[in-house]
């Protein structure tokens, strides 16, 4: 496999100085990375994605099977690929899917309903699948999202959803995922060199927006355009569905009077702002 590849990475990884590194650990490196699902999801221990996990393999000796994603059939091609020990892969919360034998994988919906267009979750992900701009609703692009999850804990108002995505054994080449991947590889490095070109421009002014709403261009944007007062009123029924949301969560724990009281309340405002 050529090591080209890692001659040209995004200035996040010049730490791991690369080039300082034996041929034959960058050969190794690069078939290592190969192998890995690139959904960036830092689920290895590695928030900087699966190279830096790469490496580690490589370079530290670190355990080969903590690739949640990539499950046992990746944990045993790098065993191979490295002459080393098989090791039972780590666990996933998710099942393991039939067809290829690695947890099923996951796509990431928002109800956009309820999301306020807080733009937090645009610079989580790290292949740039999420569109929108301040104060408008996001929607993900879900055949660019890997399911990593990241997206998840910055949304406020906890309207980001996890579908399971089986998939499909007639397309599901090596191939196919070796492309797949080289796709995603792709954008992650685009991702993280706008990153780094936006923290060295003092002039950026703008919330982060997706590269990829530029490249959709105009369509969307329609789709997205709401004007000022039903955008208010868009927030505010987030605001009110979320208090709804743990209230409801609250009480089933355990009956309160005043609480009870307090949904009622929330529900009729609910109610009167969808009139
Ligand atoms: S896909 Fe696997 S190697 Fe890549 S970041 Fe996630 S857990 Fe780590
Ligand atoms: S949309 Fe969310 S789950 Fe999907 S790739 Fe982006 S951050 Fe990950
Ligand atoms: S973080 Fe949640 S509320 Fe904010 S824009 Fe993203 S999906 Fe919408």
């Amino acid at each position: 496999m050529s090591t080209e590849r890692l001659n040209a990475l995004p200035i996040l990884f010049n730490r791991f100085g690369l080039e300082r590194l034996t041929e034959d650990q960058r050969q190794k490196i690069a078939t290592v990375d190969a192998t890995l699902p690139q959904t960036q999801c830092g689920l290895c221990d590695h928030p900087d994605g699966c190279l830096p996990y790469a490496i580690a393999i490589v370079v530290n000796n670190e355990p080969h099977n903590k690739c949640v994603p990539g499950g046992q059939p990746v944990s045993d091609t790098i065993a191979e690929i490295l002459e080393r020990e098989p090791l039972i892969a780590r666990e996933s919360q998710w099942p393991v899917d039939p067809n290829t034998h690695r947890p099923t994988e996951v796509r990431a919906v928002i109800r956009e309903d309820d999301c306020i267009g807080c733009t937090k979750c645009i610079p989580a992900c790290p292949v740039d699948a999420i569109v929108g701009t301040g104060k408008h609703m996001h929607t993900i692009i879900s055949d660019l999202c890997t399911g990593c999850e990241l997206c998840l804990p910055p949304c406020p108002v906890d309207c980001i959803d996890l579908i399971e995505v089986p998939r499909d054994p007639a397309i599901e080449t090596a191939e196919y995922r070796a492309k797949e991947q080289a796709h995603l590889r792709y954008r992650y490095h685009t991702h993280l060199n706008r990153v780094a070109e936006q923290m060295v421009d003092n002039t950026h002014s703008k919330p982060v927006t997706s590269v990829i709403e530029t490249m959709i261009g105009n369509a969307s944007h329609q789709s997205l355009d709401i004007d000022e007062s039903k955008a208010k009123a868009t927030i505010a029924a987030a605001k009110l569905r979320t208090k709804i949301k743990k209230l409801e969560k609250q009480l089933t724990a355990r009956p309160n009077e005043s609480k009870q009281a307090e949904l009622e309340a929330l529900k009729q405002e609910l109610a009167q702002l969808a009139d």
